[in-house]
């Protein structure tokens, strides 16, 4: 608040009734503040305080100092956002005055302007999803199947550029489905990113196999070449070798596919690409997802794109892809009534559901562009901070940036989890990098394979910060935690 709207607030003691509801009128504020000798705060003045001197027979001609002294609630200066917030609502008020050290009134705080929560990642919904959904409606295809199901599969693969797409109920269903199509089973084991969230492991232990986690490189935070190259030369010293190789492109950015590939296909064993977060990102020109045998991706809410919860399996094998549709429905027979031969799942995307997803692909490209912008301009305006370091986007590389991402070095002032606590407090949410699964209590006991000595995602989860990314988030929100981030480490 600037020092003319200060001084709009301001009245003393010798100001009239009228005076202050003048005063009143004008700034429109809802609060006055009363100010003594030195302008040193006394207390705040609402309508309410004016209206009870009125009806207790006051004239408007009258002075203030028949208002009683009362201990009016006030902030510190650098009070944050959510004390600032718990004090008001404690005692149901709109606004604070910010007393400096001096007890002059620097500034004042209103409800208003500091209630508003910076996400970290939300749904982004255009015009056109509602027309497919519409039609769906309009045609009752409510099933799950249906016009918007079978487009939305074609729309999707012919963006990405791979052959056939299955469209189901989430990401981690169409994992669980493309390890089960790569034949693992119990007692099988699969190498897996440990830097990722758990819905990528999890299927591995749907399917009684048992999940052996390989490190990060710090050039792309993703599955690293000579990790994986490790793993494979001592299970092979061990006599085994894994039944696939779940390969996750994280926060947007693809892993480094070509080392990867040589490797898992000089062992022979296939690749399930986890794009779940990287929809839109490209590897030397290719997309995301293609690249594995089986590539899957997530339309959960938080994701780049969303239907409010699903996902997609991607394959340039026909057999695969129909095999995926077929175990999605529960697994039934070509027969006259219902029979099973197999086991199947409820895993296939409603019509209603694909009509969202449908709409979001025409928003994708600018969605990707908007996230890019978002880590440019962080990048840009945090550029002075020498200890932050952001997530690196390598030559090959063409990140979607879902979130953007940056590491904090080890000798800053603060740590990063310091950093989130007080991004909470100022009502931005931050969250920590995921915590490696090598390092997660349900995972204890399970193998973990670095390329050397130390552990990468170790280090970047210790260090790592997730910023708020929302293609929706207006620049003034973006501001907003430049600003703050800006404030704590200076
Ligand atoms: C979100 C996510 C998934 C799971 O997708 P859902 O649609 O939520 O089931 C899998 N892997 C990664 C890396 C993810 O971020």
């Amino acid at each position: 608040m600037n020092k003319d709207l200060l001084s709009a607030l301001e009245v003393t003691s010798g100001s009239t009734l009228k005076e202050a509801l003048a005063k009143l009128e004008r700034s429109g504020c809802g609060i006055l503040t009363l100010v003594g000798e030195g302008r040193r705060f006394e207390r705040t003045i609402t309508d309410g305080d004016l209206r009870r001197l009125i009806l207790e027979g006051s004239a408007l001609t009258d002075r203030l100092d028949l208002l009683q002294a009362i201990k009016s609630h006030t902030a510190s200066e650098g009070m944050s956002r959510r004390d600032a917030l718990e004090l008001m609502n404690r005692h149901a008020i709109h606004s604070l005055p910010v007393i400096g050290v001096d007890g002059v009134v620097v500034d004042v705080i209103f409800r208003r302007d500091i209630d508003e929560q910076v996400l970290l990642s939300t749904p982004h919904i255009g015009d056109a999803e509602r027309e497919f959904v519409e039609q769906a409606f309009l045609t009752n295809w409510i099933a799950p199947l249906g016009p918007n199901v079978d487009a939305f599969e074609t729309e999707l693969c012919t963006f990405v550029g791979s052959a056939h797409g299955a469209a189901v109920s989430s990401g981690t269903a169409a994992i669980h489905l493309g390890l089960r199509l790569l034949g693992v089973g119990p007692g099988d084991r699969v190498f897996c990113s440990t830097l990722t969230f758990a819905a990528s492991a999890n299927p591995i232990v749907y399917q009684g196999a048992e999940p052996v986690f390989i490190d990060s490189e710090m050039s792309s935070w993703n599955m690293c070449p000579t990790a994986l190259e490790r793993a494979f030369a001592i299970a092979a010293s061990e006599g085994w070798s894994p039944k696939a190789v779940i390969v996750v492109n994280l926060y947007g950015q693809s892993a480094d596919m070509d080392p990867i590939r040589e490797i898992c296909s000089s062992y022979d064993v296939p690749i399930l690409e986890d794009a779940a977060e990287s929809l839109g990102a490209t590897y030397k020109g290719r997309h995301s997802g293609t690249i594995g045998k089986i590539g899957i991706y997530s339309f959960n809410g938080n994701k780049i794109i969303t239907t409010s919860g699903g996902g997609m399996l991607i394959s340039d094998d026909r057999e695969i892809v129909d095999r995926a549709r077929f175990l999605a429905t529960q697994a039934r027979d070509p027969a006259p009534y219902y029979q099973h031969s197999e086991v199947g799942y409820n895993y296939r995307m409603s019509n209603i559901l694909a009509g969202v997803g449908r709409g979001q692909l025409h928003v994708l490209k600018s969605r990707v562009e908007r996230r890019r912008r978002i880590f440019d301009q962080y990048r840009e305006g945090l550029a002075g901070l020498q200890s932050l370091e952001w997530m690196p986007e390598p030559e090959w590389s063409f990140s979607n940036r879902w979130l953007t991402t940056a590491t904090i070095s080890a000798d800053a002032a603060i740590s990063s989890t310091e950093l989130i606590q007080r991004l909470a407090s100022e009502l931005i949410e931050a969250r920590p990098v995921w915590k490696p699964m090598h390092l997660q209590p349900v995972f204890a006991g399970t193998r973990y394979f670095t390329a050397g000595n130390s552990s990468v995602s170790d280090d970047l989860f210790e260090r790592g910060i997730c910023l708020p990314s929302s293609s929706n988030m207006t620049s003034s929100q973006l501001d907003r935690v430049i600003d703050t981030i800006k404030r704590i480490f200076t």
